[in-house]
């Protein structure tokens, strides 16, 4: 990487304190902090919940989170009896503008091939384990679609405002790897 940027540099072909700012923008600007905003307010708000399903794209963009690689948005829903996990099989196709930059493991080989062909295994190794009769879809990610998992709220959290809600979403909640902490987390 160091040294193909060096040449580039070298080249002129790109300019150093650019390179900068878009690496400092998607470290601290963006990154799944902004997903938790989304997911606690769909919580919170049963229209913005119902706006996110039918129209997953313009409801983030209202929340200002647009950008590259989160142009066409799509959020499935867990439920009782659905769980959803997120894939890209062909690459790492993946929501930067709510998620920020993808986790090491969701770019492996491993990752990617196992989890359309044992979803249940993959969750395992994350020390997610769900009821037998929950079914389990896998979204495959491309290059137009970016798909986010609206985890299920947890249980006794009506007394906690959407600031609070949104410490109770992590990243793997959002691809579907994990499930959001519960109340009793929150301080
Ligand atoms: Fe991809």
């Amino acid at each position: 990487m160091r040294a193909l940027q060096t040449v580039l540099t070298q080249k002129g072909y790109i300019d150093p304190a650019a390179l900068d700012v878009l690496i400092d923008t998607y470290q601290t600007r963006i990154g799944p902090r902004n997903g938790a905003r989304v997911i606690a307010r769909a919580w919170a708000e049963p229209a913005f919940f119902d706006w996110l399903l039918r129209d997953a794209s313009a409801a983030i963009a209202s929340m200002g989170y647009t950008g590259r690689q989160g142009e066409h948005m799509v959020a499935v829903p867990n439920t009782g009896q659905v769980h959803n996990m997120v894939v890209c099989t062909l690459c790492s196709c993946y929501p930067w503008p709510v998620l920020g930059l993808p986790p090491v493991w969701y770019k492996s080989a491993p990752y990617r091939s196992r989890v359309v062909r044992d979803p249940r295994g993959v969750l395992a190794d994350f020390g997610v384990s769900l009821p037998a009769g929950q079914e389990i879809r896998v979204w495959d990610s491309t290059a137009e679609v970016r798909y986010l998992v609206v985890p299920q709220r947890p249980a006794d959290t009506d007394h906690l405002d959407v600031e609070q809600l949104s410490a109770l979403v992590t990243r793997d909640s959002m691809i579907g790897a994990g499930l959001p902490k519960s109340a009793a987390t929150v301080p």
